[in-house]
């Protein structure tokens, strides 16, 4: 069978740098993207000594000409295109609506959901040909409103709404929102800074106690379930918002093991 041709957005660091280097290690060819030019070379490297390919196109994903040179990129080194994980997002702004700046929330949902859209929409045709998957990385904070993130939480609920519908247009495609728990990444790190400032007492405290009780999950624990995910998900799911956890998607993981 050929190898299977991914494309994952914010690959530099964090979840997105995990879900690469385990499609890697189960033989796919994988396209990375973020702004971090330096930090995607290293990641390629990385994948290279696994005994990996991979390639990388630098940009801001929120811009038409960055998602439609990365699907020309990844079809261009590996010839075809099986799936595409729309990773990279924001938190920012973490701020009260009445205090918030409406360029800084503008700009949140034009990385976390116009992003998703253009790579999408540039990869169908693509996708189309080879039936292939769809993963958009969602959150709880999709379902779970929470004071200080109204730009992230609407942008969350929007990408599972996008998958939605996404999975009644496209009933060849499997497209899935996941939630891929508290991980331990810098957008963790961003939360702990600057989350007292907007956020309410009780759950800002949550978040320092995860981190203090060592409770953040590594990035590699759900990156594998997001690569079984994107390799190995049936038709029948499409559509759904699965959490990284669920008792499906650990089925999903050990049938790929036997
Ligand atoms: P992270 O460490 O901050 O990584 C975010 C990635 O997105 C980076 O690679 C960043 O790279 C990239 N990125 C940001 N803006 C971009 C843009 N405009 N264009 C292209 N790439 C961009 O965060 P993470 O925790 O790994 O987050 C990964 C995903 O998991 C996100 O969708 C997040 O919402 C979701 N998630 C995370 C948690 C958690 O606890 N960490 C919980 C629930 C959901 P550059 O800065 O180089 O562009």
């Amino acid at each position: 069978m050929q190898p299977r041709s991914i494309i994952v957005t914010g690959a530099s660091r964090g979840l997105g740098r995990a879900i690469a280097l385990e499609l890697a290690r189960q033989g796919c060819q994988v396209t990375l993207n973020a702004r971090s030019q330096d930090l995607l070379a290293q990641v390629q490297a990385e994948i290279e000594a696994l005994g990996g390919q991979a390639t990388f196109l630098a940009g801001d994903i929120s811009q038409p000409d960055v998602a439609e040179r990365l699907v020309a990129a990844a079809v261009l080194a590996f010839g075809r295109l099986d799936g595409i994980i729309n990773n990279a997002a924001v938190l920012e702004p973490l701020a009260r609506i009445a205090d918030s700046d409406p360029m800084a929330w503008q700009h949140n949902l034009e990385i976390n959901v116009l992003g998703p859209y253009l790579l999408t929409q540039a990869a169908l045709p693509y996708l189309r040909r080879t039936q292939g998957r769809v993963i958009n990385i969602s959150s709880g904070a999709a379902v779970r409103p929470t004071a200080g993130w109204s730009a992230y939480c609407s942008s969350k609920a929007a990408l599972n709404m996008f998958t939605a519908v996404l999975a009644e247009e496209e009933p060849d495609l499997v497209a899935l929102a996941v939630r891929p728990g508290v991980v331990d990444t810098a957008m963790q790190a961003i939360l702990r800074d600057q989350g007292h400032q907007a956020m309410k007492p009780e759950v800002y405290q949550r978040f320092i106690d995860y981190h203090q009780q060592q409770a953040l999950l590594p990035p590699e624990k759900p990156a594998r379930s997001i690569a079984a995910l994107a390799l190995h998900a049936p038709l029948a799911w499409s559509g759904r918002f699965i959490s990284w956890d669920d008792p499906d998607v650990l089925a999903l993981i050990a049938e790929g093991q036997t």
